[in-house]
């Protein structure tokens, strides 16, 4: 692409605004600077407030779900299908934009270690207004949502199924982070960042990285992802490159993504996915103390940790500008209190 940065901007958000889309986020998220860190780390942090989104206590799905429903409708969905973890944000924020919009939407959350007793997500998906199955922790999500998906079809109802393994909606949360890349160097156009930092399962970083290669920026992401290649909803990052490659063609411009380009590391998942790893707790703390701000146990502070790192290690030089997108997930520190205190 040719022109300035704010060509190529206005240009992108062109692209954008003429997809489906809802309206259900607060959007543009603060992009909040942080003295008090930076001065301690010698870089200077800012911090993407996507746990500021609104929708029943925020996070990176309720931008995500704008795009995704809005096929959804367009697709003449009358119902969605979402099955996960029992604590899972995306879930919560679906229930909430099908409370919003009017459409039913069934919940398949798996019974695990953080369903009993009902907290965090679990307990707020429960006020939603969802219709809720559990499932048991040796089934398969993907298997579950189909078979849910075939009997309400064969009642003539028409599904639309979401999250793991649905590309689809993958996807178009990718366009979702092209939208919060661009409000990132919209509000500060004359200090592009260094780095970017995000946990991510994908569709966040594939959307951060389109944005900078159809802005042509300099910046180098590093995507944080809270699970290991064993996980059931890992994407490895052929998969995360084909995802970006889908949204350039629906935004229709071309990309240039290849997986060795895609930056995700599994390097701080710690013991596993959904339980704080001590890289997390301590990130906890340090952005809490000096900057009143929250991260959750499962993902953005697991992202947090690796930003922390790579500032340790001095991959990160001094005095560069790092943006860290937070994700939400902020309802994950009451279901798992016993974590994060004593
Ligand atoms: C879902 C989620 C992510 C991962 O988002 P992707 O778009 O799949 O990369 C990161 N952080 C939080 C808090 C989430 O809920």
């Amino acid at each position: 692409m040719t022109g300035s940065v704010t060509e190529r901007i206005r240009d992108i958000q062109s692209r954008i605004d003429a997809l489906p889309r809802v309206r259900l986020a607060h959007l543009p998220t603060p992009l909040d600077a942080c003295p008090n860190l930076s001065a301690v780390l010698g870089c200077d942090l800012s911090i993407k407030r996507d746990d500021c989104t609104g929708l029943a206590f925020g996070g990176n799905k309720a931008r995500q779900h704008e795009f995704m429903l809005a096929d959804a409708l367009a697709d003449g969905a009358d119902c969605i299908i979402q099955g996960s973890a029992s604590q899972s944000n995306h879930s919560r924020q679906l229930a909430a934009a099908g409370a919003k919009l009017g459409l039913e939407v069934f919940l398949l959350p798996k019974m695990d270690e953080f369903s009993s007793p009902v907290q965090g997500n679990y307990l707020i998906d429960q006020l939603l207004g969802a219709t809720i199955i559990p499932i048991s922790p040796d089934e398969s999500t993907k298997d579950r949502k189909e078979q849910l998906a075939e009997k309400l079809r064969s009642a003539g109802r028409r599904p639309y199924v979401v999250g793991m393994g649905a590309t689809r909606s993958l996807t178009l949360g990718v366009i979702a982070y092209v939208q919060a890349l661009l409000e990132i160097i919209t509000a500060q156009p004359d200090a592009i960042p260094d780095w970017i930092f995000s946990a991510t399962q994908g569709s966040t970083l594939a959307g951060l990285q389109l944005g900078c290669e159809l802005l042509g920026l300099p910046t180098k992401l590093v995507g944080i992802c809270p699970m290991t290649a064993s996980h059931e909803a890992y994407l490895s990052p052929q998969e995360i490159a084909e995802l970006a490659q889908g949204a350039a063609s629906l935004l229709g411009v071309g990309t240039g993504i290849t997986a060795d380009q895609i930056s995700t590391t599994t390097e701080y998942v710690g013991e596993r996915y959904g339980v704080p790893s001590a890289g997390s707790l301590d990130a906890i703390r340090m952005l809490g103390s000096l900057e009143g701000i929250l991260l959750d146990p499962v993902y953005s502070g697991k992202g947090f940790a690796g930003l922390l790192d790579y500032c340790k290690r001095g991959i990160v030089g001094p005095g560069e500008r790092i943006v860290f997108v937070h994700t939400g997930g902020l309802p994950a520190l009451f279901s798992q209190s016993e974590y994060l205190v004593g």
